[in-house]
């Protein structure tokens, strides 16, 4: 039975139960969404006591299933006060599924100044007071920091000063293969994170058995289909590995719908300079990679590395939306 792991940042209590009926059937962004539902009163304030941070896997996450591999972070959200569900690639998720862990739960609030570190193994949960160089320190320095203490393989779910200091749009990140950051970046759940005092939570999945396979040969052959599907398909096999969610810009731009001046018009006329043709060709030009996986197992790759005129790494690249 999958493990559903509390953790009480009040009293400092970790309860690991057997995963409640009522989640059993859910998994990812269906079990946060739920379990927030069910579990965090709306009228609560989201950086009070009663708010609840919960990470899952999804169902295949930790199998060879192509593109299972993120991580789904939930809570009442800072921002709009209603049920957020933020997601994200990295290699937590996948190490979470591994040790057959269902979900991770963060209740209650700290008293007093002090940030931990939550160290998750399979000999345990312990809560480290955090190092004091790390608190106040980016993601990028805090993620290497954390690996150089508890292990360069282990993976790490960090807050930055925007979630230390609580506002309402700041993001979880974790470290990708890459040692580089990918962000659960809607909805403030990093101050969240932050309210409870949590610098950063490090998952070492040594030892762990795995996830159990009922039919290997029935699931290799499925998942053989689905990484064909998505290989094959013009979108998934081709669009978005090679200009990134950035593809969308000039082909909403064409239709009428892409989002200008508050949405008053659907066209620009510079919506070229900005889109994925011209980012691909600029990394290209410059060294980067504009191919990338941010998790191990994705066969999409609609991430990349984008590097400034020097060929230094700059960041994973800019998703349609934020575009
Ligand atoms: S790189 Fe893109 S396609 Fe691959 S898992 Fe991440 S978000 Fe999905």
């Amino acid at each position: 039975m999958a493990k559903f792991i509390r953790i009480d940042m009040t009293s400092k209590e970790v309860r690991v139960d057997d995963c409640p009926e009522k989640y059993a059937g859910l998994a990812g962004r269906a079990l946060t969404s739920n379990f927030v539902a069910e579990e965090v009163k709306p009228t609560c304030h989201p950086l009070g006591k009663n708010n609840k941070l919960i990470f899952a896997p999804g169902f295949l996450t930790g199998t060879g299933a192509a593109n299972s591999g993120r991580i789904s972070c939930g809570a009442k959200s800072p921002l709009t006060g209603g049920i957020k569900e933020s997601n994200s690639g990295g290699t937590f998720s996948q190490k979470m599924a591994r040790m057959g862990i269902k979900a991770l739960v963060f209740e209650g609030l700290p008293s007093g100044d002090q940030y931990f570190v939550v160290k998750v193994a399979m000999d345990g949960v312990t809560i480290d007071d955090a190092p004091l160089e790390i608190v106040g320190m980016g993601n990028y320095d805090a993620i290497k920091a954390l690996q150089d203490k508890y292990g360069a393989k282990v993976g790490v779910a960090v807050i930055g000063p925007a979630g230390e200091m609580r506002l309402t749009a700041a993001n979880i990140s974790f470290a990708d293969p890459d040692g580089n950051i990918r962000s659960a970046g809607r909805g403030g759940l990093g101050a969240v994170m932050g309210s409870k005092k949590i610098k950063a939570v490090v998952i070492d999945d040594t030892d762990a058995p795995g996830v159990a396979i009922s039919h290997p040969e029935a699931f290799k052959s499925a998942a053989k289909r689905f990484a064909k599907a998505l290989t094959t398909h013009p979108v998934t096999g081709k669009g978005l590995g090679r200009y990134g969610t950035n593809v969308l810009v000039n082909i909403l731009n064409e239709a009428g719908g892409l989002p200008t001046q508050n949405f008053r018009r659907g066209r620009n006329e510079w919506a070229n300079d900005i889109g994925g043709e011209t980012m691909t060709a600029t990394m290209e030009t410059r060294g980067g990679k504009p191919t990338h996986g941010c998790h191990p197992g994705c066969i999409m790759r609609c991430s990349q590395h984008y590097v400034d005129k020097g060929g230094k790494y700059i960041t994973s690249g800019f998703e349609y939306e934020t575009i």
